[in-house]
């Protein structure tokens, strides 16, 4: 019997396996979303050293999937793992991910990223003629997959395999474009059809996302505000022009929350439940946290402010430094949680001394950490420049704790703002200090008004964004393609 058509997510991260950020959630959830709706799914993604198979071990499938580079004879080894029933292919070759990270150290990134990631998409393509399944769509994510439809655009006209197959290229963050010296186009393996500025040239360098924005069938990124927002200068990162050709094809899809893993009514990381209806588990959940991070007993009765995510300016991590001197006049907490550059880093830990006991920084990637702080905090900052969905609104939403956060991307698709009577949070317009302060103070006067607050809580966590909804979006596009799926 044939085997039916498949959709092929393609990705450098996968939740549970792998993770830096949201693109890790997404692909966690949003090839099981389709899947649970009987569309024929799998997925392909690195095999790092770092990769977490606790709970879905890995068995190898084949040591010998001809990679052919970086010199011809060059292979790929493959596991899988089933995951929820849905496959997932693990490309390893140690030499390019058995590091401690997955794309770079605190002192940037790793030199040979776009050779880790060529051979990733070289592989790909490879493994996916070895099993010999039909792709009724292979779906990119980001840089490090963006070769893979560049690719398949010109196997077409050349293996009968790849004929039918429809490409789809997903913008998780424009910001990060893979974009590399010249000399490494000759390692990509494409024509010189494709040296060319409405392809993967790029004021001279070789630009990955461009390859995949301008030679997939559809491009997509995870929040209409933000495939609005990309046709500008503002948020394009210079990708504004290609983007705007390509505008007839550019869809934005929000993402969804997998309430599955992040609704404090079943969170397995947090002392106590909760949900709209009783928040007691809450303050349970504030008080371990105070205990957990060490903080003033006295902050039980106090608000306490939530940050967590990269500590980068993307997310606005330096306004928050620039504000805390004002803002720890008030008698608040504030909970921070993160990774980022080494100054910033230095800078957090030195306001921790002045503020001991109300201001908790944690350095570092800790999932559980992630859960204890949406639920135990009153108040969720993200004063991110631009944010192309989001993730952790979402979640602060559902926990009951209301963000404070800039107009932009995703978070304006996902907020309603405050003094609308649907205010489920409050944002400010523009990614400047004095507003972030203005708007924390307007919300930590909400919060005085219990009613009010009570209220805001409320509607916050009954605001559902599912994975559900999403997949039916890009099954939509997926056929408006042609894929016969
Ligand atoms: P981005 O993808 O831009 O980093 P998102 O809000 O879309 O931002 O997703 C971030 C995801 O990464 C969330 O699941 C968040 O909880 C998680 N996260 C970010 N930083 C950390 C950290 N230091 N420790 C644990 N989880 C983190």
């Amino acid at each position: 019997m044939p085997k039916p058509p498949m959709v092929l997510f393609v990705t450098s991260e996968m939740f549970p396996f792998s993770k830096s950020g949201g693109l890790g959630d997404v692909m966690g959830a949003l090839p099981l979303a389709l899947h649970k709706m009987g569309v024929p799914v799998a997925v392909v993604t690195p095999f790092y050293g770092r990769l977490s198979t606790r709970d879905f071990p890995l068995r190898l499938v084949t040591e010998h999937c001809p990679v052919n580079y970086p010199w011809p004879g060059v292979q790929a080894e493959i596991y899988q793992a089933d995951y929820h029933g849905l496959p997932v292919y693990f490309v390893a070759r140690a030499e390019y991910f058995d590091r401690r990270m997955y794309y770079n150290t605190h002192n940037g990134d790793y030199f040979d990223n776009c050779e880790r990631f060529i051979f990733f998409c070289r592989a790909v393509v490879q493994w996916a003629e070895m099993l010999e399944r039909p792709v009724a769509v292979a779906a990119a994510n980001d840089w490090q997959t963006a070769l893979v439809p560049a690719y398949i655009h010109y196997l077409r006209q050349e293996k009968p395999f790849w004929a039918e197959t429809k490409t789809t290229m997903t913008i998780h963050n424009l910001a990060f474009q893979g974009r590399f010296a010249f000399r490494l186009f000759h390692h990509t393996g494409l024509p010189w059809d494709a040296w060319h500025m409405d392809r993967a040239e790029f004021f001279g360098d070789l630009n990955l996302l461009k390859a995949g924005i301008s030679l997939a069938d559809a491009v997509t990124t995870v929040s209409p505000s933000y495939a609005r927002e990309i046709l500008g200068p503002r948020f394009g990162y210079g990708m504004e022009g290609i983007l705007t050709k390509r505008q007839a094809h550019l869809h934005g899809i929000l993402n969804g929350a997998d309430y599955q893993v992040w609704d404090p009514m079943r969170d397995k990381y947090i002392t106590a439940t909760y949900s709209a209806e009783d928040l007691e588990g809450k303050k349970l959940c504030k008080r371990a946290m105070i205990r957990e991070l060490f903080m003033s007993d006295l902050l039980e009765d106090k608000p306490i402010l939530g940050f967590i995510g990269r500590l980068r300016r993307q997310k606005g991590i330096d306004l928050l430094i620039e504000i805390l001197p004002q803002l720890m006049k008030r008698e608040i907490g504030v909970v921070i949680l993160g990774e980022g550059n080494l100054r910033t880093e230095a800078k957090l830990m030195d306001y921790m001394e002045i503020y001991q006991g109300r201001l908790s920084v944690q350095v570092g990637y800790t999932e559980d950490l992630a859960h204890i702080i949406q639920a135990g905090s009153d108040i969720f900052l993200m004063p991110s420049r631009y944010e192309p969905c989001g993730l952790t609104q979402m979640y602060a939403l559902r926990y009951g704790t209301p963000p404070v956060a800039t107009a932009v991307g995703g978070l304006m698709d996902t907020i309603a703002p405050y003094p609308s009577p649907a205010a489920t949070g409050f944002v400010f317009p523009r990614p400047e200090p004095d507003l972030f302060l203005r708007t924390i103070e307007t919300a930590l006067s909400v919060w005085e008004d219990k009613k009010a607050w009570a209220a805001m809580v409320k509607r916050a966590m009954t605001q559902t964004f599912t994975w559900e909804g999403a997949a039916s979006e890009y099954l939509e596009l997926f056929r408006s393609l042609g894929a016969e799926i």
